[in-house]
Formats: structure tokens, sequence, C-alpha cells
């Protein structure tokens, strides 16, 4: 027997609790892992509160990556004792994820942890880090490098914006950190934010065009943020959109595109392919260090995912959440 969170509908009601299964209730999937870290990123949140449809078939267990030893595998690559994480691919959407003492997936999803980083490492960066890191690379593909100027990374306390802006500031950039939270400036700055603005400069309807403000940017906050981000994008720049912490909605002009021959670079972490979560990750294990890792990660027991699920739907949260299954 395992414990899991179980996502379920009966009689057209949304059902979330902590559950006990056995092996027979396995979903498809060639590779078992004793997981040991998972984590909470927003679309957990929004999958755990049923607030939004993420959740595309049922039952399901939640929790959109994992990281553990793996315990059974049917798959040539992957190795009975090695260690192994994943993320994305669907989990907690449409396949079952790793908010679970124990997890079936398709191997070829599982990427082995890398040397310099334990399990509990590449779940403190997790999803969101990966996106980030994602997102510093499309910045760098089109061209961005310290020398073009200071970089905006929008919901700055958020997973996404905490690592996006640890991993500019350690590759020599200067960054911006837009927040609607200000009192956590220290915190920001000691992950290497060098200036800090109110987010709600950024939230309302804009101009077409502003004054050009930062080289490039990382947002992963949508809506009317989006459009305000690239209209202050200096000519040239490159804007890396990978979020929706606003809105879905983009109200913007095609100005900054045909005016500035600003770039908006599209960002997916979930059916991103293989070779380029690799180089992510290899450039993350460069970054990353227990000091990163602590400022911009919290862990919580088992027992606290529903209620630290809600928190962060309501913006209480700061930074990671990495969830700690075996305690
Ligand atoms: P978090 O909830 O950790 O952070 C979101 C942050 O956005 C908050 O901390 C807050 O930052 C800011 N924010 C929240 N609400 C608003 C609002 N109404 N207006 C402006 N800013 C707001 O989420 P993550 O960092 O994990 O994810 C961020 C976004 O990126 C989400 O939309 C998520 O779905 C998306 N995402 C996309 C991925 C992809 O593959 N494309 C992968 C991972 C995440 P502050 O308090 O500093 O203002």
């Amino acid at each position: 027997m395992f414990k899991a969170l179980y996502i379920d509908k009966v009689e057209d009601q949304y059902q979330c609790s902590v559950k006990q299964l056995d092996d027979a209730a396995f979903p498809e999937g060639d590779v078992i892992v004793n997981v040991e870290y998972s984590t909470l990123n927003y679309k957990d949140g929004l999958a755990i509160s049923g607030k939004s449809p993420v959740v595309r078939r049922f039952p399901m267990v939640p929790g959109i990556d994992f990281s553990g030893i793996v315990e059974h595998s049917d798959n040539p690559n992957i190795q009975v004792g090695q260690r192994v994480f994943v993320n994305g691919w669907g989990l907690g959407e449409k396949h079952w994820g790793g908010l679970t003492q124990k997890a079936k997936v398709n191997g070829d999803w599982l990427l082995p942890v890398p040397d310099s980083l334990s399990t509990y490492d590449v779940m403190a960066v997790g999803t969101a880090g990966y996106t980030a890191m994602l997102c510093v690379q499309a910045l760098e593909k089109n061209g961005i490098t310290p020398q073009s100027g200071k970089i905006l990374v929008t919901g700055a306390n958020g997973g996404v914006g905490s690592f996006a802006i640890a991993y500019l500031a350690k590759l020599g950039y200067t960054v911006i950190a837009s927040t609607g939270r200000p009192e956590e400036a220290e915190r920001l700055q000691a992950l290497g934010a060098s200036e800090i603005i109110d987010r709600n400069t950024l939230s309302e309807p804009g101009r077409p065009l502003g004054k050009e403000l930062w080289a490039a940017a990382i947002d992963s906050v949508g809506s009317h943020t989006l459009a305000n981000v690239c209209a202050s994008t200096q000519y040239g720049g490159v804007v890396a959109a990978c979020g929706l912490a606003q809105g879905m909605d983009f109200p913007a002009t095609v100005a900054p595109f045909i005016l500035r021959g600003v770039t908006l670079a599209g960002v997916d972490s979930v059916m991103c392919p293989n070779d380029k979560r690799v180089k992510a990750w290899e450039q993350i294990a460069k970054l990353v260090d227990k000091e990163m890792l602590d400022t911009a990660s919290t862990v919580i027991g088992f027992e606290q995912v529903i209620d630290i699920a809600h928190q962060l739907l309501d913006g209480k949260v700061k930074g990671r959440v990495v969830v700690d299954i075996k305690g």
C-alpha cells in the first residue's frame, strides 16, 4: 500500500483527499519510482482546488513533477536503483503525477538526476526553476547578453520569478524585479535583484509603446502586464513569456514588434523535447547552490499539501514549495 493525493469526481462533486492505494490502482507506465520529493506549483494549486479545469482525466493523482529512486523498470534506458526525476509531460493533468509515495510512468519521460544534485535539489528547482532556465536560454538564443542592458522579471516572488532572478544575477545580468509584495524586497535582493518595481505600474491597460526601460524580460504574469512589458522593451529586445498569473489574455498591439523589432519568445516546459530539457538542466546544475535553493524554496510535509495549495492560489506563498513525500 502507498499514500497518494487523489482527485475524483463523485456525482459531479470535485473531491481531493489523501488515500491509501495499492499497485493494482496504477495507470499505464513501464517504470515504478519510489517518490522522495514532489513540488507544489500554481498548476497543482488549480488541480487540487478544482478552480480551473487542469485535470483532464479522473481519478487523478496531482503533482506535475517528482524525484525518487527506481523500484521497477521495463524500460531499457532506466535501471532499478537509479536516481531519476521528471517535469511536466502532462503529469497531474492527463497522467498520474508526483504527489504520491509511488508513481508509475513512461520511463522515456524520466531524466537521471545530475551527479552534482540530490533528489531534493532537483525538486527545489522543480518545474518552476526549469521553466525559468528555459526562459533564460530563450533570451540568450535571441542574442541577449549581460551587456544588452537590464532584464525585467515579473511575478518576482513566485517560483519561476525567484529562479529567473537568481540565474540571471549569477550569469552577470542586472535584474529588475516586479512584485506586488515590496515587503519581500530583502529576499529579492538576496536572490540577485538590483532594482524592485511595484507590479501595479504594469498591471493596468497601457499605451502601445512606452519608454524603453529594459533590454529583455521574463514574464510569468501575462495579460496587461505582458502587454506593458513588451511596450517598454528596448529596440531589438526579447520578452520570454511563460505564464498567466494575472490572466491568459494578451491585450496588446503589434507596435513593439513592428516598430522596435521586439521578439516575443513563447516558453513551454510541459511538452518540451528532451534535448532542450537536458541542456536546461546542465546549466541549472552549474548555477544552483545551497544558498540559492534555500532562499528560493520551502519544504512542507505531505499532510500540508491541500492547505498550502489554497494559500498558493491566494498569492500567499513565496518561491518554491518542495513536498517531502517521506516526511
Ligand atoms: P507562483 O504562484 O509561484 O508565482 C506567481 C507570481 O505571480 C506570484 O508570486 C506573484 O508575484 C505574481 N502574481 C500573482 N497574481 C498576480 C496578478 N494578479 N497580477 C500580477 N502578478 C501576479 O507561480 P509560478 O511561479 O510557479 O508560475 C508562474 C506562472 O507561470 C503561472 O501562471 C504558471 O501557470 C506558469 N508556468 C508556466 C510554465 C510553462 O511551461 N509555460 C511552467 C511553470 C509555470 P509577486 O508576489 O512577486 O507579485
